[in-house]
């Protein structure tokens, strides 16, 4: 295959809204032309246009993630339309459901799956291949904090954020040779949407807990997306790397106040 990576093109997935937003703005004022996906095209079109309003080059492509025919054809169109990106960032996914293991239904744990595990697999299965043709790769996984430790009530989300942990370091290993990176990011509790809903007692909980004291911005993982696909992130491979205010670096008692 002598393919050509577009090195300055960025897919990025579940681009509509929260960090996959921040993500592509951010990799927009970083130069980068960017291919926005999801599944709400009035969103994408919003994002898109907020974009291309700063003069940088972004594109809207709808698809659902988990549904692999739509991603295969999608990948088609972005192909012949912009060409092979040179950077991917698997950013589409969600949380949920937040029961006990024993009560997860069979089909909660295969639709999370189907959008956080298998619709990374859909984007990689196509890109590792072109970058390798095209010497040039840097592919970016949304993992979690709940990709490294567990957490009560979310044993589904927690098995899907490991398994992209898994994948990417294993990705590193494969595809190393041949140009690519493949990074999976580990934010912590990040203030976009879905944690805006959230209880204010169980947020009040949560900031207690974090030693910094506030949840993170999506802002702030994009700008470390954006060094990993950048000219300065070449040499970071196959870490899982964390964001998330110290939440993890301790052991739950009592945080001291002095
Ligand atoms: P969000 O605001 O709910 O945004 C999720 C994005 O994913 C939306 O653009 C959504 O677009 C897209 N999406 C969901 N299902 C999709 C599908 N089947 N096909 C295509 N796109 C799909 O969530 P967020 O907080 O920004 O989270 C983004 C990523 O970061 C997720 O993978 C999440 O697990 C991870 N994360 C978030 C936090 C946090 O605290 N927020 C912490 C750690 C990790 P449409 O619904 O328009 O399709």
């Amino acid at each position: 295959m002598g393919t050509q990576v577009e090195a300055k093109l960025a897919l990025v997935t579940g681009a509509s809204r929260g960090i996959g937003a921040a993500i592509a703005e951010v990799l927009a004022e970083n130069g980068f032309q960017v291919a926005l996906l999801g599944r709400d095209a009035q969103a994408l079109s919003s994002v898109e246009q907020k974009l291309t309003a700063t003069g940088a080059r972004a594109r809207s492509f709808i698809c659902d993630v988990a549904d692999e025919a739509a991603v295969d054809a999608t990948l088609a169109r972005i192909e012949t339309s912009l060409g092979v990106p040179g950077v991917l960032v698997n950013n589409a996914g969600y949380g949920g459901p937040f029961h006990r293991a024993d009560e997860v239904s069979k089909q909660e744990w295969d639709t999370l799956f189907r959008v956080n595990v298998d619709g990374v697999y859909y984007l990689c299965r196509w890109a590792l291949p072109r970058m390798k043709a095209g010497g040039y790769g840097r592919i970016v996984n949304i993992s979690s904090i709940q990709g490294l430790f567990g957490g009560a009530l979310s044993s589904t989300y927690s098995a899907t954020k490991h398994a992209l942990v898994g994948y990417s370091k294993t990705l590193a290993a494969e595809w190393g040779a041949y140009g690519i990176t493949c990074n999976a990011v580990c934010p912590g509790y990040i203030d976009t949407e879905m944690l805006a809903k959230a209880d204010p007692g169980v947020r009040k909980e949560l900031l207690r807990r974090i030693p910094t004291g506030r949840f993170g911005t999506a802002e702030e993982v994009a700008r470390l997306v954006a060094f990993l696909a950048g000219p300065h992130g070449g040499y970071i491979n196959g870490s899982a790397l964390v964001m998330d205010g110290g939440l993890s670096a301790h052991l739950g008692n009592d945080l001291p106040s002095f």
